[in-house]
């Protein structure tokens, strides 16, 4: 029995919807990273269960559900209610009476007073966290009735491992899951019945050839794994869904979950009372290694050019690369204050309307706008006032008004505000002239973003204001891409780091790429450099494949007598060596190396950068999960004439004159590093044959965005 993907849910019994402490978690876990989502009601976690489930059996995926509560009630309970001993029967018996509303209002106390009623005496169920009394659900721990015990089998055998879980009987206070299993159960009777013989429930019925099996989990096994994500400031039932599904996963992975879900307790006994997993067996989910992860690869053929194709216009090779190139790392969740610069990995939604509550936008006087009218407006004061952080209390009646400050949530009966430079006051009285506007200078609840609302795209790459976004939105977390680890490798017999002889050169371009990987929030891994010996880097891509996501190299990539990069990459590398229409550049090697992009670059540091920032840019972006990455440009007017031929992109090292025109470096050899310093972006010329005069418009690349 294996599965593909993992899924853990930390279920939640709340009234109202709720993303803070004990709201809904869904993690799902795969070999491609885990993902986890708050969710703020029951009804909405149902819709993306019952999405997850769909996708699962759309991709032909076999999906675990493990949900943290008790599947079944110690034995008594189903046979008094149903008839039948099996937990099943309480399934049905329970989804057929308890309701829940599109904002979590649910009846389930009321049903166990119902359930209750069925024994004599006060119990079994009992906890009320409500001021509302509810007949016959006992609000302290009744004496249980006859023949009922406290804990199901499971439990006591989870006890012996030193595991606490509590008694479904309890409905409330700390740690209580009842309320949790009255929930719950309905929400997957309903999932399972949408699949009838797809979904099965484990060990309450046969599930070996389920293509989805619904588990009950026990989220407490994984103590230290989960104090260490807390430690990074992620929530602790986020840390709770992630770690388990992690474990349960690599339990999949290697064999382990099937002893899990074989439980030496008599069939009639699990099908009545249910089980938990790790219960009697906590080690082996604590054993459990990290899961194999797979990171998605590329095609065999993803750098092929059609056919008959000579020299590859720019935007044709763009195209190319635009088309075949994917997300090709892992996820991993990290705390905000780390995230700057790194790639979303997931839609965030706003845990958290932003403003939370209506509020006031200045320091005045708040009333409700149905008191007022035009002309002048007196009022007397209510006692108090509100401010940020310090919400009153009470209500101010209609016809009176209260003080008010920026940012206080404003009280029930104000709706509206009024400056207090605006007004006139004393102690108990405060005039201004009408009419004013209604609510005028409040903010409404989330008049910046609502509960839900997707707030950030995956693949935004974080920049300041994004974090603010997140943070004020209630997210201390967030799911990203791990970064892109690229390899840089310099070729070339002549090329040496230190103490050059005449014969030699220093290796300018291993430093550029390295830190233009670097600036482009990926992973630099500096590979050294390479004599032109076919055997010597072999070894050292061969090396660099364990090591990086992707690689670039420079030098080599043409096709002469000493190009050794091209040659070794067309033998054993499934190289399509691109001739690019573009100036200066031509040769762009690309290749996939044990699956790892190879980009091998020109050697002339001028054209193994416009390569870089032109090609591999927007490459290496679509690969680390950023999406395909088009440089800001603007148009100028030249300080500079020239005119080129037909047939080919150029670029030209730029910068602009203290007028704002755009002037070129004197020289146009592509050896001339000096004029790559000089400038401040290039000037991108089209394809086609053109005269500039000075004054003409011409599109200017800064830097500033090649380099981002
Ligand atoms: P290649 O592409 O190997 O034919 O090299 C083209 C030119 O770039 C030659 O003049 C090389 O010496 C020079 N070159 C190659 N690699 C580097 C490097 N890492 N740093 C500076 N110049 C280089
Ligand atoms: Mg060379």
């Amino acid at each position: 029995m294996s599965f593909d993907r993992v899924i853990v849910v930390d279920w939640s019994a709340a009234g109202k919807p709720t993303t803070q402490k004990d709201s809904i978690w869904i993690a799902c876990a795969t070999p491609q990273g885990t993902q986890a989502e708050n969710i703020a009601t029951r009804h909405a976690a149902e819709a993306r269960l019952a999405t997850h489930i769909a996708e699962a059996l759309g991709s032909g995926a076999r999906l675990l559900l493990a949900c943290d509560f008790a599947f079944g009630a110690p034995r008594g309970l189903a046979e008094r209610l149903t008839g039948s001993p099996k937990a099943l029967a309480l399934w049905d018996w329970l989804a057929a009476r308890i309701t829940d509303t599109p904002q979590n209002g649910t009846n389930y106390r009321a049903i166990a007073a119902e359930m209750n009623r069925h024994f004599p005496g006060e119990g079994p169920f009992w906890g009320n966290g409500q001021k509302l009394e509810t007949a016959d659900l006992p609000r302290t721990k009744p004496a249980l009735p006859k023949g009922i015990s406290p804990f199901r089998r499971a439990e006591t055998a989870g006890h012996e491992n030193g595991l606490q879980p509590k008694t479904l009987w309890q409905l409330a206070g700390a740690g209580a899951v009842g309320a949790q299993s009255l929930t719950g159960i309905p929400m997957l009777h309903r999932l399972r019945a949408a699949h009838p013989g797809v979904v099965a429930v484990w060990p309450l019925e046969p599930h070996a050839a389920a293509p989805v099996v619904i588990a009950e989990a026990y989220l407490s096994l994984l103590k230290p794994e989960v104090a260490a994500l807390v430690a990074t400031g992620m929530t602790p039932d986020e840390a709770q869904t992630r770690t388990h599904a992690e474990a349960f996963l690599a339990m999949a992975q290697n064999g382990g979950l099937d002893a899990l879900m074989t439980i030496a307790e008599p069939t009639d006994l699990l099908e009545a009372e249910g089980w938990y997993l790790g219960a009697g067996n906590a080690a082996a989910v604590t054993a459990a290694p990290a899961p194999a992860l797979t990171p998605p690869r590329l095609r065999n053929d993803c750098f092929a050019m059609p056919q008959g194709v000579d020299w590859v216009p720019v935007d044709t090779a763009l195209t190319r690369l635009r088309e075949t190139l994917h997300p090709i790392t892992t996820t991993e969740t990290i705390s905000l204050a780390q995230a700057l610069g790194r790639v979303l990995a997931a839609d965030m939604t706003a845990a958290r309307a932003n403003p939370s509550q209506a509020n006031s936008a200045v320091d005045g006087y708040g009333f409700a706008h149905a008191s007022t009218g035009a002309g002048l407006c007196q009022m007397p004061l209510v006692q108090g006032r509100a401010a940020a952080g310090q919400p009153f209390a009470g209500a101010v009646p209609h016809g009176q008004a209260i003080r008010i400050l920026t940012g206080a949530i404003l009280p029930e009966g104000v709706d509206t505000v009024v400056l207090e430079e605006d007004c006139a006051t004393t102690a108990r009285h405060v005039a201004f002239d009408g009419p004013i506007k209604p609510r005028a200078n409040t903010r409404r609840a989330g008049e910046d973003i609502g509960a839900g609302d997707t707030a950030l795209r995956a693949g935004q790459k974080l920049r300041p204001p994004d974090l603010a976004l997140l943070a004020a939105i209630g997210r201390a977390s967030v799911p990203v891409y791990r970064r892109l680890r690229v390899g840089v490798l310099s070729t070339g017999d002549e090329i040496v780091s230190q103490n050059a002889a005449p014969h030699q050169i220093y290796d300018a371009n291993r430093p550029m790429l390295l830190a233009l990987a670097q600036g482009w929030g990926m992973k630099p891994v500096d590979l050294g450099h390479c004599p032109d010996d076919t055997a010597l880097i072999r070894d050292r891509l061969n090396r660099a494949a364990t090591q990086c996501d992707a690689i670039l190299t420079s030098g080599g990539a043409s096709a002469g007598d000493e190009d050794h990069v091209s040659r070794l990459l067309s033998a054993e590398g499934a190289l399509s060596s691109w001739r690019i229409a573009m100036k200066p550049g031509r040769p762009l090697a690309l290749a996939l190396w044990q699956g790892v992009p190879v980009f091998g670059l020109p050697g002339n540091p001028v054209a193994a950068l416009t390569c870089a920032v032109i090609l591999a840019r927007p490459a290496l972006a679509a690969l680390s999960g950023a999406g395909w990455a088009i440089p800001q440009a603007m148009t100028l007017p030249a300080a500079f004439a020239k005119s080129k031929k037909a047939g080919r992109r150029e670029y030209l090292r730029a910068r602009l004159t203290a007028e704002g025109r755009v002037e070129v470096f004197a020289s146009e050899g592509s050896g001339r590093i000096s004029g790559l310093s000089w400038a401040e972006g290039l000037v991108e010329l089209p394809d086609h044959a053109l005269t500039i005069q000075p004054g003409d418009p011409v599109r200017f690349l800064p830097y500033a965005a090649l380099f981002d």
